[in-house]
């Protein structure tokens, strides 16, 4: 750019200059020949007067001075009167000039001039002077040879400074603009500009890196938050993991313990404290799954499996389950499914009772009388989902319009009383909702205050052709009589699983911690190992390791299944990576613990 932009200017100006000069030269060499003729004319007019052409030739020969005047004549009444040649050799140009007009004419190399010799208001002669341009011509000719000489020196110093500029400014950007690709591909904040100049360049690499500073402090400043994030994360896990297991052991025990002595012969005073215990902890465990369900969610943890199950029998489960809270509120339940929804769809069966128990526990809870429907029908059907939807509809205390948006939000209840009047703990919409919208479906309620409310909410399936795996059909067969070593650190729960498995015909042996355990082991055949995963000393873990590690074939595949309180997904893979083959929740339902055992124990 800088070449061209000097090249035109050079050009330009070159051209003007020439133009100017040349004009100046005729203008000159005009002026001067037109003073020559009258020159020549003053001179000779008395020797034109009184007829004396030699000596009007002897004045002519003073013309020889100027090299440049080739021819003169003087002509009177149309015929030569005198004439002066430079020399022989040259000849006249001829051109026809119109007679006592005063002219100058310019032809290539020679200019012809004319002029009139006045006197006394005539015309007594005319004077004609042939002269050589050729000097003016040459000389014009250097000026070409000059004017290409500047422009070629002006072409070679824009070279030399455009190649200096390219050096400081064109460079150093092109090298900012390089190290900014670098930075935006390779993510390195850490890079900077080595431009430490003082001119605007310099400034706008110092710039660039006071920018990439204050970015590398953000991004440090961040890093150092999240691992604070993540390091808080996990203690909160561990923590959760810690307390949901020290406390679900003992509720557990409770739990089975209450079970196994309403069995005992009782008075009714005994049944009715029992029945007490049994819902106080049954409402305890309640919260505290709640609170583990809640927290899994939060972690991102959960995951939703793809059973071949029938709705119809769902919704008649819930009937069944809620039987007893229903007769004591003396309420009415009915299920209406429409026709077209399929016998069979793929999906998570186990969140969807959890949630159909939740809304209709909730809408048991908050109805004192009236009944308690719900609707199932399609939504929509594709190729590969079909989408369902639940109604669970009340007669209840119903919910203020401004409330029923943040019901759903964790530990948000209607208002303050329903705590003290209803309990609970203001999670269950929250989970509900959640475990719908991770299936990619919606929740939403319809309700009046006083007059009841419907919450609705659907859920994708898939269809029963697109199903990946069919669940194994794994229906307890009791009357086995499998050896199994149960092992647990807490008599209470060795106390109440032992007596579960003993009532459905299991051999069972126990042991309170690794060392008793291994002796049992290698003293004992066994079919299955039940192991408890927090011990003292050695852990369930650890134990398990060391009988997978023990060199022995039986060791290496003997069954065992973890007893867990705290089912983490981190947990859980830690039990497969201790070389353990299923795991059980604590506190575990009797039927879902007897079909693992079937299932591992089968031949
Ligand atoms: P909680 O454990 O308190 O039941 P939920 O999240 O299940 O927590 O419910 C939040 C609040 O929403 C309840 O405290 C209650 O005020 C209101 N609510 C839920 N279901 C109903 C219903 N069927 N009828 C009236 N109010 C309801």
């Amino acid at each position: 750019m800088i070449v061209i932009v000097s090249t035109i200017n050079v050009l330009i100006s070159s051209l003007i200059y020439f133009n100017y000069d040349k004009k100046v030269f005729y203008e000159d060499t005009k002026q001067k020949l037109e003073i020559l003729a009258r020159v020549v004319g003053e001179n000779n007019s008395a020797t034109i007067l009184f007829n004396k052409p030699k000596e009007a030739k002897e004045n002519l020969q003073t013309l020889k001075a100027d090299e440049h005047i080739e021819i003169a004549q003087i002509i009177v009444k149309k015929k030569l009167f005198v004439s002066y040649k430079k020399n022989e050799n040259i000849d006249e140009v001829f051109i026809p000039i119109t007679p006592y007009s005063d002219t100058v004419i310019f032809l290539k190399e020679k200019a012809l001039v004319n002029a009139p010799l006045h006197m006394d208001n005539d015309t007594i002669a005319e004077i004609r002077i042939q002269y050589s341009t050729k000097a003016i011509q040459e000389k014009l000719q250097g000026y070409y040879k000059i004017i290409a000489l500047i422009f070629f020196v002006t072409l070679f110093v824009a070279s030399v400074l455009a190649y200096f500029f390219q050096k400081n400014i064109t460079r150093p950007i092109f090298e900012l603009y390089k190290l900014m690709n670098i930075i935006t591909e390779k993510k390195d904040y850490s890079l900077r500009s080595g431009n430490m100049a003082k001119d605007e360049i310099g400034q706008l690499s110092n710039g660039f890196n006071q920018m990439l500073d204050q970015i590398e402090e953000k991004n440090n400043e961040l890093s150092y938050q999240k691992e604070l994030a993540e390091a808080s994360l996990k203690a909160k896990e561990r923590f959760l993991a810690n307390m949901t297991h020290e406390l679900r052991t003992p509720l557990n025990s409770i739990i089975g313990l209450t079970g196994l002595l309403h069995d005992t012969p009782l008075n009714h005073e005994q049944i009715n404290y029992l029945e007490n215990i049994k819902l106080s902890s049954d409402h305890l465990l309640a919260i505290i799954n709640d609170l583990l369900e809640f927290s899994r969610i939060g972690s991102g943890k959960l995951q939703f499996e793809e059973n071949e199950f029938s709705i119809r029998l769902s919704v008649e489960r819930i009937k069944n389950t809620m039987q007893y809270e229903l007769r004591k509120r003396n309420l009415d339940f009915s299920c209406h499914v429409d026709k077209e929804v399929p016998h069979i769809v793929v999906g998570d069966d186990y969140r969807l009772n959890q949630i159909l128990l939740n809304l209709v526990g909730n809408a048991i809870k908050f109805t004192p009388k009236g009944k308690i429907e719900i609707f199932v029908k399609k939504i929509f059907e594709s190729e590969q989902k079909i989408g369902i939807e639940f109604r669970v509809k009340d007669t209840g205390i119903g919910i203020r319009k401004e409330k029923q948006k943040i019901i759903f939000d964790s530990f948000t209840q209607e208002n303050d009383t329903t705590t003290r009047e209803y309990g609970g703990t203001g999670l269950g919409l929250a989970i509900t909702k959640q475990l719908i919208e991770l299936q990619g479906g919606e929740i939403r309620v319809e309700s009046e205050k006083g007059k009841g409310s419907t919450f609705i909410f659907s859920i994708p399936y898939l269809k029963k052709e697109f199903s990946l795996k069919t669940k194994e059909n794994n229906a307890p067969k009791l009357g086995h009589l499998e050896k199994i070593l149960l092992i647990d650190d807490n008599e209470m729960n060795l106390l109440f699983t032992k007596s579960i498995l003993e009532k459905s015909n299991f051999v069972v042996e126990t042991a309170l911690n690794a060392e008793l355990a291994l002796e049992k082991l290698y003293s004992k055949e066994f079919n299955l190992i039940l192991m408890d995963l927090y011990m003292p000393e050695t852990d369930g873990f650890e134990l398990s390791q060391k009988i997978r590690a023990i060199d022995d074939e039986k060791f290496k595949t003997i069954p065992i299944i973890a007893l867990t309180a705290a089912a983490t997904v981190n947990e859980i893979n830690k039990c497969f990576a201790a070389g353990m083959n299923d795991y059980i929740i604590k506190p575990f339902k009797k039927d879902e613990l007897i079909s693992k055992i079937l299932n591992l124990t089968k031949k």
